[in-house]
């Protein structure tokens, strides 16, 4: 079956990209930067207790940097960069958490120069970097949490420590001189469990216990991103994710919670954007081979990256005439045997598509330019262009 634009997006966001999208040639990101908006909006809304910081990482355009700053909302900053990018466009430093724990020591101490006091850590090495080059810093304890099975993109094995080495390390951080802040968790993104928090906060509660016996009291629990945006496998509404997340939380804490952070990425720009690419070439390998191959003008390499181990399954939707759909395997336009977005997975597409037709794959808004390479084979890094109903 053929996707239903109906499901994404509302008549006037569709014909607002359709109508952009035909000024340009393929392959570009289009955003627009009222669902940026909503999404912030809402979930401010839904978690009107929660302060709410960027991950940068997954949309840095500028363009969407200045809605959100306009709107007040804080940024996740995963380098220096990030940092330098967002202080040019106005951001003050006390907006910002460093929230990577893989850092150089000059890099901490040219962050800490520019104002940054907010540093997450989940190791002894990285907590004494800080305490060295951002004396008397806020620090938080990043935490290994579960949930990787049912996160469409796990990032909880890589970060975080064991909930014991998280007490021992914020034990340390008093005696290094930093503030002992709070602790952290990802429960991983595009995560699907809601259930991933409850078991992340009851683990934040044991640590806080714990701690208050060694009069230490942590003021912050830092919950991460991994809200969902829409693809092709369903999830909850984000009403549904803050009603319960809300109810673990008092659950664990009662009425008396501690300043709560969430670092969105994915759910705040995720269906913001349209990514329309090109058919290239639709091929065969053999004359009775049963399998078609479609390639495109985008790739893992030009945005799709997160199509890796086909892990993220976006919707596709092209305007090509007609029944019946066909499943055809697709691949990007690189001279390399990686460059294959869904062999296994099968989205349908008209089986009349042809070279030169249109080919948009929905919500792209997150996690696509920023992991565009820059010159593989030559092709240029993805484009983005901007849409608004407000000028
Ligand atoms: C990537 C990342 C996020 C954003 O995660 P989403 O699942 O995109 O919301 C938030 N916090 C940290 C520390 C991250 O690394």
């Amino acid at each position: 079956m053929r996707i239903d634009i109906s499901d994404y997006y509302t008549p006037s966001e569709w014909q607002l990209f359709h109508a952009e999208a035909k000024k340009h040639e393929t392959p570009f990101l289009l955003v627009n930067l009222d669902i940026v908006r909503k999404n912030y909006l809402d979930l401010v809304k839904f978690f009107p207790f929660a302060k709410v910081y960027f991950a940068v990482k997954s949309n840095p355009a500028k363009e969407v940097l200045e809605v959100l700053r306009d709107l007040g909302a804080n940024f996740d900053i995963a380098s220096r960069y990030e940092m330098d990018k967002l202080l040019s466009l106005g951001v003050t430093p006390d907006r910002l958490s460093y929230g990577n724990t893989i850092k150089k020591a000059a890099d901490i101490r040219y962050c800490y120069e520019k104002g940054i006091r907010l540093f997450a850590t989940d190791s002894e090495y990285d907590l004494r970097n800080i305490a060295r080059e951002a004396p008397g810093s806020k620090v938080f304890c990043r935490i290994l949490t579960e949930g990787s099975e049912t996160a469409d993109w796990p990032l909880s094995r890589k970060f975080g420590c064991h909930p014991d080495m998280a007490i021992d390390l914020i034990m340390l951080s008093r005696e290094l001189g930093l503030q002992p802040y709070g602790v952290s968790f990802h429960v991983g993104s595009q995560q699907r469990e809601i259930g991933a928090w409850d078991s992340a906060i009851a683990k934040v509660r044991y640590i806080c216990d714990y701690l208050a016996d060694e009069g230490i009291k942590l003021k912050l629990i830092n919950m991460g991103g991994g809200f969902p945006a829409d693809y092709i496998s369903k999830t909850n509404d984000m009403t549904v994710y803050a009603e319960e997340i809300t109810r673990y939380l008092k659950e664990d804490f009662g009425e008396d919670l501690p300043e709560i952070i969430l670092e969105p990425g994915r759910s705040l720009v995720g269906n913001s954007g349209v990514l329309v690419s090109e058919v290239v070439l639709i091929s065969q390998k053999s004359s009775t081979g049963v399998d078609r191959w479609l390639y495109l003008d985008v790739g893992k390499f030009n945005g799709l990256t997160e199509t890796w181990d086909e892990s993220i399954k976006y919707p596709l939707y092209s305007e090509a005439r007609g029944e019946p759909c066909e499943d055809f395997i697709i691949a990007g336009p690189t001279c390399d045997s990686q460059d294959v977005m869904y062999e296994y997975f099968r989205n349908p597409l008209p089986a009349y598509i042809k070279p030169g037709d249109r080919v948009y794959w929905f919500t792209c808004g997150a996690y696509t330019t920023s992991y565009a390479s820059v010159e593989f084979n030559g092709f240029p890094p993805l484009k983005t262009y901007f849409v608004s109903e407000k000028k």
